[in-house]
């Protein structure tokens, strides 16, 4: 541990006398962190009465502060070196009788509050699901145990049938047994059982179960491994040879959509079952759908699966499972990059490009970044797989240590899908308000005549995402947030898009009273009834997150889907994942351009994603299929990249810019952002915060640049006023050192909220 940073906070009592000092140099000292935004590790005594019962990884409650409060922490480390010269606390309660988790974890954990700039404590709280700290689902039971000895009180006591029957199963037990239990065995009641415990016979003793089923999906039917093309064998057999050789190492698996990555990984994990450890597979939330998950319980008879929608104890229990060893593929999103497998062997992450790998709360994790760091430690290779890899991983393959694999094919030796990029610019149709050009709408008509399948993308939710004062030109503005509200026509309520405020669809202009609004922009609500006026004879279905509240929607549409009884499905990104349907033959991206003009340093890369992927979904079966994208910017390189399904002149053309503009991934950023209610006080804050990196990079010659201050495109955003500045830096390590040298003067004013996000995704 680090002793200058320890010694920073110690709460600094009177000096000890030496006979106190003498007395107190054997006692057990434990390192302490706190759910808290500081690089600090406390230190406590552990009272002679708790020294059996604390472990590292355990949480404990210890005074904290002024007066008599006390607090939670987490206990980090223990020994006997007491600090000379200081008087230390005593923690008061142990409240975990085993750790939360392993050592190779509690230094995973570490290293991200290094890495991300926030408190080791902050990190713990996050990692340790709460339902695993509250031990959820689980009780105690009052179980029996043969006491010593007990077995030749069998031969020698005088005990009734039902008494002996009771001791004897007692006695070939290998656990307690719990009371029903034994009156069922004896088929009696209770009162043998009280009898023995009277005579000293069985001893109760308390013991904690779990109250959740365990895993009750029916085990799925197991299918055998596909038959791999040429590429997928490849890349299968590089993998294999590093995991025969067992070390460490990152892949980056570029596949084109269609190209079964899956498969490749799938075949991968089956290498790393037959050594007896356990995968880590890891894709965005939103991909983790009921056909997912099938794909791997059909192929492995143990997966557990760690999605949001499990209860405490349903995600306790899991963890435990896991824990246990009893599971030999973990499927699951973010968060799952830490299960407690206890022999790692591989982790995999699919669609690495996505932005939900990215956690948007402290601790700001990338769970790449994450993964990485944990495949190092435990000596494992990790898979990144995606048609459209980030920037970052790009170079890391190309000119770092990363190792690069390409399936270029799609399988079955499958074509990639024509792109026409069509200009609406002109377009009659576009120019009277709708959002299906004419060329759109020819095609549309004529796959569905051929009996194919329609999808159409729309990254925007709702009816109409822009509400217009005719009289004023005012917009109708989020109360809260420098954000327009969208009209949701199902449930006639204006939304914001960034803080879910709603409310009833206003009668006129909040701002001159005047009675008639514009409205503008089209979002999938109104492209539905577009759709369903275009082609009324039509079956057609919507996929949002609007439609999709309810569990198990998504796969009943998409089973609708399957069988043909939708001919159109349109949808925002929830469409754009993974789906595989040989009968699509037309893909409509109704506006390329709702990302590409966002202030945003990845608007690019995110526009080329969102083409490609969506692109993907058609020319998977015999039919073919092709694609049309409208836009009002034909002439954009990144849109002509992705119509000749170029990633890697795409990918080339914005390096070369994100290195002119010191951007990553050739530099590292770190974002700070102040936020609060009275705007003057924050931007004074961000000033005065700035100015203090500032002076410390110039006394101590780091050669980290400051941007900044300024107020954050996004100025106002759920309440609060935001003002930002960014560290830039050639290595992380730059920004982390300097941050070190800063942090405890990072102090802001009351009512003001510091946020650090390191490698942001966007800068809004
Ligand atoms: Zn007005
Ligand atoms: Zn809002």
């Amino acid at each position: 541990m680090n002793g200058s940073r320890q010694q920073q906070l110690f709460e600094v009592d009177p000096e000890p006398t030496p006979w106190e000092q003498a007395a107190e140099s054997d006692r057990l000292v434990a390192d302490i962190v706190f759910d808290r935004p500081l690089q600090t590790v406390f230190q406590y005594l552990v009272p002679d009465g708790l020294a059996d019962l604390i472990s590292v990884g355990a949480r404990i409650r210890a005074p904290f502060g002024r007066g008599n409060q006390t607090e939670t922490g987490f206990c980090v480390g223990l020994g006997h070196h007491l600090p000379p010269g200081r008087r230390l606390k005593e923690i008061d309660l142990v409240l975990d009788d085993a750790p939360l988790l392993t050592a190779d974890m509690l230094e995973l954990t570490r290293w991200m509050a290094e890495r991300y700039l926030c408190g080791w404590g902050q990190v713990l709280t996050a990692v340790v699901p709460a339902g695993v700290r509250k031990r959820a689902g689980t009780r105690e039971i009052t179980c029996y145990r043969a006491a010593d000895g007990a077995s030749s009180a069998l031969e020698k006591k005088r005990l009734s049938t039902k008494q002996r029957v009771i001791l004897e199963t007692l006695c070939q037990s290998s656990a307690p047994l719990p009371v029903d239990e034994l009156s069922k065995a004896a088929g009696c009641g209770v009162s043998p059982i009280r009898t023995l415990r009277d005579k000293g016979l069985i001893v109760p003793v308390r013991v904690r179960t779990s109250a959740v089923e365990q895993d009750t999906t029916a085990l799925a039917e197991q299918q055998p491994d596909l038959t791999l093309n040429p590429d997928q064998l490849r890349a299968v057999e590089q993998i294999q040879g590093l995991l025969r050789a067992s070390k460490h190492a990152c892949v980056l698996l570029h596949g084109v959509t269609g190209s079964g990555k899956t498969e490749v990984y799938i075949q991968a994990i089956r290498e790393v079952v037959s050594y007896g450890r356990q995968a880590i597979v890891l894709v965005p939330e939103i991909s983790l759908t009921p056909q997912t998950i099938r794909r791997f319980r059909r192929r492995f008879p143990s997966v557990a699966v760690l999605h949001s929608h499990l209860s405490d104890a349903e995600r306790h229990a899991q963890w435990e499972r896991i824990a246990k060893g009893k599971v030999d593929v973990v499927v699951g999103a973010r968060s799952a990059v830490f299960a407690p497998t206890p022999h790692l062997g591989l982790i995999v992450i699919d669609e690495e490009h996505e932005t939900s790998f990215k956690q948007n709360s402290t601790p700001r994790y990338h769970t790449r970044e994450v993964a990485r760091e944990r495949a190092r430690r435990e000596g494992v290779p990790l898979i990144l797989g995606s048609a459209t890899p980030t920037l970052e991983s790009l170079v890391r393959a190309t000119r770092g240590g990363d190792l690069l694999l390409s399936l270029p094919e799609r399988v079955e030796r499958r074509p990639m899908p024509p792109v026409v990029i069509v200009d609406t610019r002109n377009d009659p149709y576009i120019t009277k308000g709708q959002s299906i050009g004419r060329a759109l709408q020819a095609a549309m008509k004529r796959a569905l005549d051929d009996g194919g399948q329609v999808i159409l993308f729309l990254n925007l939710r709702g009816y109409s995402t822009v509400l217009w004062c005719y009289s004023c030109g005012a917009g109708v503005m989020c109360p809260e947030c420098d954000v327009t509200l969208t009209w949701h026509r199902d449930r006639n309520r204006v939304v914001c898009h960034s803080c879910d405020f709603t409310a009833p669809r206003p009668s006129g202009c909040l701002h001159c009273g005047a009675p008639a609004l514009k409205y503008l922009g089209a979002g999938t609500q109104r492209l539905e009834q577009e759709v369903q006026a275009k082609f009324p004879e039509h079956r057609i279905a919507r996929m949002d997150s609007d439609a999709m509240r309810k569990r198990g929607s998504h796969d009943t549409v998409l089973n609708a889907f399957r069988n043909g009884a939708i001919d159109i499905l349109l949808g925002t990104q929830m469409i754009a994942k993974g789906l595989d349907f040989p009968n699509v033959t037309l893909v409509g991206v109704v506006d390329a351009d709702t990302v590409l003009h966002q202030p945003d340093l990845r608007a690019a890369e995110r526009t080329f994603q969102l083409i490609a992927q969506v692109a993907g979904r058609t020319g998977r079966g015999p039919k073919g299929g092709r694609v049309l994208v409208q836009t009002m910017c034909p002439d954009e390189p990144v849109i002509r990249s992705a119509a000749k399904h170029d990633y890697l002149g795409f990918a080339q053309r914005e390096l070369d810019q994100r290195r002119e503009l010191l951007l990553p991934p050739f530099w590292s950023l770190a974002r700070v952002i102040l936020r609060g209610r009275a705007e003057d006080v924050v931007q004074a804050d961000a000033r005065r915060l700035a100015g203090l990196v500032r002076d410390a990079a110039e006394s101590s010659g780091a050669s980290v640049r400051i941007a900044g201050p300024a107020p954050a495109p996004l100025l106002k955003l759920k309440g609060l006023y935001r003002h930002h500045f960014r560290l830039q830096a050639e290595q992380p390590e730059e920004i982390q050192e300097l941050w070190r040298r800063v942090s405890d003067q990072m102090r802001p004013s009351q009512g003001v909220e510091l946020v650090i996000d390191v490698d942001p995704l966007d800068l809004r």
